[in-house]
């Protein structure tokens, strides 16, 4: 039996899925959702697709534009300019360039100078592990002051890690420093974001249609329950149908992974798994008469605000291809034992309106025109100090079972990008045991 089973159909998983295909071997996936796409999943506005959970690519995301060549897609990434700026001491600073830095109020010029210099400086490293051992609020209050931590990177942290916030080791840190350093030089305009044109979904359809068109199936809206094993043969297990497989990859986040095959796994391999953190993520879209703010990416540094970001994408892409209105994401990282994280969407909203006021007075609930809430309980894996030691491998203690998320990546950031590298990483790590008839 040459069937391979795939539970997952994000990035990942379909980037495995096609690798397999393109060997000739006989691919099923299953997904819980009735959509493929996992976290860069969309929605439609105004007759146009829009990611659910606010999505770009930085020009270093190189694996992903690689790959949107080979699907024929490559020159569908539009280069677009982007404004960020962050909300601090009460009001709206530009931020993200040496001058908008120099003219950032809440910090003194000897606090400008030492963030400057030693951003300069972490962007040039390129040995990851003298950060791997230590925490982003220890090097950053040595480096660049309490001032700095408490007014810029404090705040951030904690809106991404919440209570894991002091945890976060350094070269989570400096790995997006340094990426987003490269991001800027290269395009030498300041920073331009990649945008796919009609969404990123479109990459996710191509690879269904490939992968289809390869002999794959898809069964969505088909959720795996259990995977069991018995005599190296796997029995998959769905609420509709059980399904047989000689492998099976979980190209899913950790509890999910735990959830269907934790059974199998080693004693110490399912301790290890279950001791990873990550934190959730609820993300609101609001359809808007007006825009609420100059930038596309504005960063919450107030711990106040009940929210962490503020995305408005229509500073970014035109607003006429969504009939002229004007998106606007409301990002929060929430730990999914966090009351607001399981709210209804209008308690959200409504916990939200005054904030949103506070950012432009001008702003009236009444401009919101529709709206729309998204949650995913597993969204920014927390990389902690040691980390490298903690990453699951993609082959499991199970022969012929395997693994494949977002936790493994690393010194990166999730993303995209890293989906396709380590869903094209898994693909060749099962070619291989395949080769050697291992399965
Ligand atoms: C708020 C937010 C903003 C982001 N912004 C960006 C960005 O700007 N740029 C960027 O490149 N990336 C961004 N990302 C990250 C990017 O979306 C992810 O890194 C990538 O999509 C992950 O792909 P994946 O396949 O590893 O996992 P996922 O997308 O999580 O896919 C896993 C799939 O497995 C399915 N599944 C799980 N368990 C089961 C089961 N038992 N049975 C069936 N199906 C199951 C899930 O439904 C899901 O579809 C963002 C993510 C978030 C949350």
């Amino acid at each position: 039996m040459n069937e391979i089973a795939i539970v997952g159909a994000g990035l990942a998983g379909l980037t495995a899925a096609l690798r397999l295909t393109q060997e000739g071997y006989r691919v099923r996936i299953f997904e819980r959702y009735p959509r493929p796409g996992g976290l860069a999943r969309a929605l439609e506005i105004g007759g146009e697709p829009l990611e659910a959970f606010y999505h770009h690519i930085f020009t270093t995301d190189t694996d992903y534009v690689a790959f949107a060549e080979e699907m024929g897609l490559g020159d569908e990434i539009e280069w677009l300019p982007s404004k960020m700026g962050i909300w601090a001491d009460g009001r709206l600073w530009e931020f993200g360039t040496p001058a908008s830095l120099l003219r950032f109020g809440p910090l003194r010029l000897i606090d400008k100078i030492r963030f400057g210099l030693s951003t300069l400086w972490l962007q040039r490293q390129r040995d990851p592990r003298p950060f791997e051992s230590v925490t982003a609020s220890d090097w950053i209050r040595r480096y660049q002051g309490e001032r700095t931590w408490k007014t810029v990177w404090g705040p951030l942290l904690y809106q991404k890690f919440a209570d894991e916030a002091e945890n976060v080791a350094m070269v989570w840190l400096w790995r997006k420093v340094s990426l987003r350093g490269g991001s800027r030089s290269r395009s030498g305009m300041g920073e331009r974001l990649g945008y796919m044109r009609g969404s990123f979904i479109r990459l996710v359809e191509t690879l269904v249609a490939k992968i289809e068109a390869g002999g794959g199936t898809f069964h969505l809206t088909e959720e795996v329950r259990r995977v069991e094993t018995d005599g190296g043969i796997f029995s998959i297990v769905t609420r509709r149908d059980t399904y047989r497989a000689s492998k099976v990859l979980v190209a899913a986040p950790i509890p999910d992974h735990l959830a269907v095959a934790g059974q199998l796994l080693a004693d110490d391999e399912r301790t290890a798994l279950s001791r990873l953190r990550a934190t959730g993520a609820i993300c609101t879209i609001l359809e808007l008469e007006n825009s609420l703010t100059p930038f596309y990416w504005l960063n919450i540094a107030d711990p106040e605000m009940p929210f962490g970001g503020l995305i408005e994408h229509t500073n970014y892409i035109p607003a006429d291809r969504y009939g002229g209105r004007r998106l606007l994401y409301i990002s929060n990282y929430l730990f999914t034992d966090h009351p607001l994280y399981s709210a209804p969407k209008s308690e959200i909203i409504e916990t939200y309106l005054p904030h949103l006021k506070r950012v432009n007075p001008a702003f009236d609930a009444s401009w919101i025109l529709s709206s729309h809430h998204f949650r995913a309980d597993y969204a920014q894996p927390v990389v902690t100090i040691g980390y490298r030691e903690q990453i699951p491998p993609m082959r499991t203690s199970v022969r012929g079972l395997y693994l494949c998320s977002m936790a493994q990546i690393f010194p990166e950031d999730r993303g995209q990008n890293y989906a396709i590298a380590y869903g094209d990483k898994v693909a060749k790590v099962m070619l291989e045991d395949l080769d050697r008839g291992e399965g």
